[in-house]
């Protein structure tokens, strides 16, 4: 054990959730209420990684830099302003318990880096804790959220891709390495559609964001969404998931018929992390689980349908996430204030 800071006065804690776009942090206070957020840009050191490679930039310090800054901007919305409050991080991809970022396809410029000492240095002796941003989300929706006070459940994020947050026995489930519920990416058809890890066929090329993108531009080619087209310029190609999901809202029948699809390949995932975990609840959050009732339902639906021993086992909740797109920084503030020190 190294470094580390004593809790900070007030018992504030920081949390920083890096998205593959955005970066978003709060400040908790003591009761866990949220004091101040920020917001800030991802750097997309990716778009020039030509250049990147030239300068021979070590990896993940575009991110650090920009997750310094954020600090920085929320501790000035603490009274007695305090660098030393515990800073929780957390990050979409394969973080090991060093901290270290193992793989991380949607942060690919960050792979390799050890960013809990980058960003230790960054902030000067402050030992962060740094997690998977949907294990984070988990933690925060277990401590404050849809699944509050239930000891066997499972947190989705349907976002741009899948992430998972296995809570057993009332904790998050880190897994041997830190790599436990990377469910977007168990393979459902080895053949299937290319996935930002460099396989094919992951789940989340089904079930995210990006499936719903893939399920309504075939639907559009076959004629089967011809409103939604119409709203979404006239061309088929253009046609985008919210799209889709605002029109399923609106009782389009044919957006309705697409949102049915994807409640299947939703509750085939689903019913397959069942399987291993038995939770008593599942919470789907993430920007595509705010399609609300005209995913959820179809997904409810399947996911009896689909399940092993579908109507002689107690049934399995599945409902909306409470934190929206606070949960990921609420919970990696979490994480930093029942570790403090930062360690594993
Ligand atoms: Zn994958």
């Amino acid at each position: 054990v190294t470094g580390g800071a004593p809790p900070a006065e007030g018992g504030f804690v920081l949390g920083v959730d890096v998205g593959g776009t955005k970066l978003f942090g709060v400040v908790l206070d003591q009761e866990g209420s949220v004091v101040a957020e920020a917001r800030a840009g991802t750097p997309q050191v990716g778009s020039h990684r030509a250049s990147n490679l030239a300068s021979r930039e070590p990896p993940g310090r575009a991110i650090v830099e920009a997750v310094g800054g954020l600090v920085l901007q929320l501790i000035t919305h603490i009274e007695h302003p305090d660098a030393r409050a515990p800073l929780g991080v957390g990050v979409p991809g394969m973080l090991d318990r060093d901290g270290v970022l193992r793989f991380s396809p949607h942060l690919p410029d960050a792979v390799g880096a050890d960013l809990k000492s980058l960003l230790g240095e960054q902030l000067r002796g402050c030992a962060p804790v740094v997690e998977n941003d949907a294990n984070c989300a988990a933690l925060a929706e277990h401590t404050f959220g849809a699944a509050r006070g239930v000891q066997e459940a499972l947190v989705v994020t349907l976002g741009t891709g899948i992430g998972g947050g296995l809570i057993e026995e009332g904790r998050v489930t880190l897994g041997a390495h830190g790599f436990a519920g990377e469910i977007g990416h168990m393979l459902i058809d080895t053949s299937g559609p290319p996935c930002p890890c460099g396989r094919n066929g992951c789940w989340e090329t089904y079930a995210s964001g990006g499936g719903l993108g893939r399920l309504a531009r075939e639907a559009a080619y076959a004629g089967r969404l011809n409103e939604v087209v119409v709203l979404a310029g006239g061309d088929p190609e253009d046609v985008r998931g919210e799209h889709v999901t605002r029109a399923a809202q609106d009782g389009d029948v044919g957006a309705m018929g697409v949102m049915r699809k994807l409640g299947w390949w939703l509750a085939l995932g689903l019913v397959n992390v069942t399987a291993v975990l038995d939770p008593e609840l599942i919470v789907l959050g993430g920007g595509l689980a705010e399609a609300g009732e005209c995913l959820l339902e179809p997904t409810r639906g399947c996911f009896g349908d689909l399940v092993e021993g579908g109507s002689s086992r107690p049934q399995v909740k599945i409902v909306p996430a409470a934190l929206g797109e606070r949960a990921g920084a609420i919970g990696a503030a979490l994480m930093a204030r029942t570790n403090p020190m930062g360690v594993k």
